[in-house]
């Protein structure tokens, strides 16, 4: 039996009742660790408009933010788990070059969730879309799905876990939006590590908010809008 099959059925044996609460899609990750049982509300739809006129080249801040808040390697091997990385971008006719971050665009209509053949991939009520890993049974057809290469199946042995974000050999999973901080009232560790106030994270829903507000006054694109997704992730600059 594989390494990751024998953990995979230790783990089970061990964690049947907790398998049984975690697997409610739409429940506040933060609230079942700590007894709650609140519900995400579908009122809120949470995002980020990421502005790629700060952006700089070079600047890793929010990936190394994202590895370190949730127990990330970094790449130290090619397969390691990635769950946001910066992309560069040249214009060939004018030479303008972009850098921009990229990582689960959390879909309104998630191709992930719909290929998914256990319900592992899940979208909440208010739009953040998770891999439920006691229900992934790592076949990785969610990452064959995702337009955006935002996916990982973890290889690589794991220590150091931040007890709010757990994370399982053998499974798939991506940028959770940082819902054990959203859960909290926190905001996402990649937009507070930035140096440059690239990406602002709010309700899209409030019209009040700071998100909505700036996205009714900014020219903003979605990545692949073909595809008619309807990301959560919006980008200016572009
Ligand atoms: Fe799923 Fe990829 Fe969309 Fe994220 S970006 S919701 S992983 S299809
Ligand atoms: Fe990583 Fe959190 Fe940013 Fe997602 S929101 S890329 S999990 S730091």
């Amino acid at each position: 039996m594989s390494e990751i099959n024998t953990q995979r059925r230790s783990f089970l044996k061990t964690s049947v009742g907790a398998a049984a609460v975690a697997v409610a899609p739409g429940m506040l990750l933060f609230d079942i660790a700590h007894g709650k049982a609140e519900g995400a509300s579908s009122k809120v739809r949470w995002g980020m408009l990421i502005d790629t006129a700060k952006c700089k080249p070079g600047c890793n801040e929010c990936v190394t933010a994202c590895n370190k808040e949730n127990g990330l390697s970094g790449g130290i091997a090619a397969t390691d788990s990635q769950w946001i990385r910066k992309i560069e971008l040249k214009d060939i006719s004018t030479g303008r070059e972009l850098s921009l971050p990229m990582m689960c665009q959390h879909c309104e209509n998630p191709p992930c969730v719909d290929v998914c053949p256990t319900n592992a991939s899940m979208k909440r009520a208010d739009g953040i879309v998770l891999v439920d890993k006691h229900r992934c049974i790592g076949c990785r057809y969610c990452m064959m799905a995702c337009p955006y290469k935002a996916r990982s199946f973890v290889h690589e042995p794991l220590h150091d876990q931040n007890p709010d974000v757990p994370r399982g050999k053998g499974t798939v999973e991506s940028c959770t939006l940082c819902v054990h901080r959203i859960d909290q009232g926190g905001k996402p560790a990649c937009a507070e590590a930035c140096p440059n106030n690239v990406i602002l994270f709010g309700d899209l829903n409030d019209p009040n908010s700071e998100i909505a507000m700036k996205l009714r006054t900014v020219a903003s694109v979605q990545i692949r809008a073909d595809l008619h997704l309807n990301p959560g992730v919006r980008y200016q600059g572009i």
